[in-house]
């Protein structure tokens, strides 16, 4: 087996199968450090917006989280250990990107040739690249031609420094909360272009004692109480995020009563409050945006923008604001999750052709016309409610009760059926017709640009989910014998 990704899906499934006993599976990663979107993302405050408690994996517990809701570093070293302690280390290869994946019927295997021209082979190909980890880089005239830094918010540079400097950050979603508090203070101006507002409540972070971790450490029944507890928290936000926008009331007013806590200018507080149904974009929360937007230095434009020039920033009304570096805080590409060439499956056919109108699998795992492919963190499995880790765990037993299938059954190749494919995506597609995520008035990532379908979001209970992966279900596949390799 061969996994495609680094981050918590991938590591989550690599020691797993070390539990299982074995040895022939590799992890390859494009980055020069563990942990996926928690190595790549180092901008300034980015921490996790799930409580750490249930942020990270039921099989590799952690009982010292330092806060409610740990920091990037800590995520990061919390995925460095486990590998490092398990074992999986020598089986992760970094610095190491995947140029193209091809099936081949004849040896019913994927053969994987890397960014340095090694060519591998694998029965099995699990893509545990997740949907945010491409960028989204707006196209704006003359961004290509602005002769300061042009950075986006997940390819930070460790040594770029604002301090003292005229910045324009673009966006203001689930990244720039984080870091716009962090900068403000630092740079002479701080231009903020919105698009959208946001719905944002307060984080309600703070320090775990020393005294608390002793106690999850040493009584684990303690651990497992407040992840429960945690999880039955974010798991009864989904009714109000999906069908029933006015169970959001208590939030909405919480939301509002914030801002105006936070922003005493008439003025400023109208730019800022949303006036599309909470939850239809992801619900933020944090405690320092709202005062560095109100800062002096900090201005917010909503006026969209035209163009870019070498030293400004230029907006539709004409106003021209010079900036010495500009910050791409606009996202990821998630419902283009799979790069052009990146994975080709049966009859050379490429399934970012194939998403093109939106991804689209069974269970969001497995796609018609990709053999032995498993999609981790696939279509259809990220959440708006609650901790995407149990979406990745429900997954990772899925695929490893594929393996198991196919090694009792001398099964060499697993199709999903179009039929199944088909009838488990209309039947999801008809329940997000009806949740706010489709029908609050907002356009966001979850859906696609152009088709306008929800091809995110799971839109179910998570236990749902778990009780529907929980077995492998061959009869939803096509299957072809192992083909003997002598
Ligand atoms: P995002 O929430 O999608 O925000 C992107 C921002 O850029 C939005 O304000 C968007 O405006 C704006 N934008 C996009 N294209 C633009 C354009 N062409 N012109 C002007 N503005 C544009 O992206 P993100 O902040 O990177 O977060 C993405 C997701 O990553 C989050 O929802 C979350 O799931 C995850 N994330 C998690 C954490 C965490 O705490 N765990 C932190 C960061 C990110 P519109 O709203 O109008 O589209």
């Amino acid at each position: 087996m061969v996994i495609i990704g680094a981050g918590f899906a991938g590591i989550g499934l690599g020691l797993k199968l070390l539990e299982r006993g074995e040895r022939d599976f590799l992890i390859l990663d494009q980055a020069d450090g563990i942990g996926g979107p928690w190595w790549v993302n180092r901008y300034p405050g980015c921490a996790c917006d799930v409580q750490s408690h249930l942020y990270s994996l039921s099989f590799a517990p952690k009982a010292d989280w330092s806060r409610q809701f740990a920091p990037r570093e800590e995520i990061q070293s919390y995925l460095q250990t486990i590998v490092d302690s398990s074992g999986l280390r020598q089986h992760i290869q970094l610095g190491t990107p995947v140029r193209q994946t091809r099936w081949q019927e004849g040896k019913q295997a994927w053969q994987i040739v890397t960014g340095a021209g090694e060519t591998i082979e694998c029965s099995v190909l699990v893509s545990a690249i997740g949907g945010l980890s491409r960028p989204n880089r707006p196209a704006i005239p003359g961004l290509d031609r602005f002769a300061g830094p042009v950075i986006h918010s997940q390819e930070w540079p460790d040594d770029f420094d604002p301090t003292g400097q005229r910045v324009a950050v673009i966006g203001s979603g689930a990244s720039a909360i984080q870091f716009v508090p962090r900068i403000q203070p630092k740079v002479a101006r701080l231009d903020l272009y919105q698009r959208t507002p946001q719905w944002i409540l307060p984080k309600p972070d703070r320090p775990i004692s020393p005294r608390w971790q002793t106690a999850y450490e040493r009584l684990p029944v303690l651990r497992l109480a407040r992840r429960l507890a945690i999880y039955l928290l974010l798991e009864t936000r989904l009714p109000a995020f999906s069908h029933f926008p006015w169970l959001s009331g208590l939030h909405r007013r919480q939301a509002r009563r914030w801002l105006e806590r936070q922003v005493k200018d008439p003025e400023l507080r109208a730019k800022l409050r949303p006036d599309y149904a909470m939850g239809c974009k992801r619900v933020l929360m944090s405690n320092d945006f709202y005062p560095a937007v109100a800062a002096d230095n900090c201005e917010l434009i909503t006026t969209p923008i035209a163009r870019l020039e070498p030293g400004a920033v230029v907006d539709a009304e004409g106003s021209r604001r010079a900036v010495d570096s500009v910050i791409l805080a606009t996202g990821f590409k998630a419902t283009e999750p799979v790069p052009a060439g990146l994975i080709i499956g049966r009859d050379g056919r490429d399934l970012a052709e194939i998403w093109k109108q939106g991804p689209m699998a069974y269970k969001g795992s497995t796609v018609n016309g990709f053999p032995n492919l498993f999609t981790l963190l696939g279509p259809n499995t990220a959440l708006g409610h609650n901790s995407v880790l149990l979406m990745i765990e429900a997954q990772i037993r899925y695929v490893l009760d594929a393996l198991d299938f196919m090694q009792q059954s001398g099964t060499g190749s697993l199709n999903v059926r179009l039929w199944d494919q088909s009838a488990w995506n209309d039947a999801l597609q008809q329940r997000l017709a009806r949740t706010v995520w489709n029908r609050g008035g907002c356009a966001s990532w979850y859906r696609h640009p152009v088709s306008g379908r929800n091809a995110t979001l799971w839109p179910r209970w998570t236990w749902r989910f778990a009780l529907l992966t929980r077995r492998f279900d061959p009869k939803a596949y096509e299957r072809k014998r192992a083909v003997s390799k002598v």
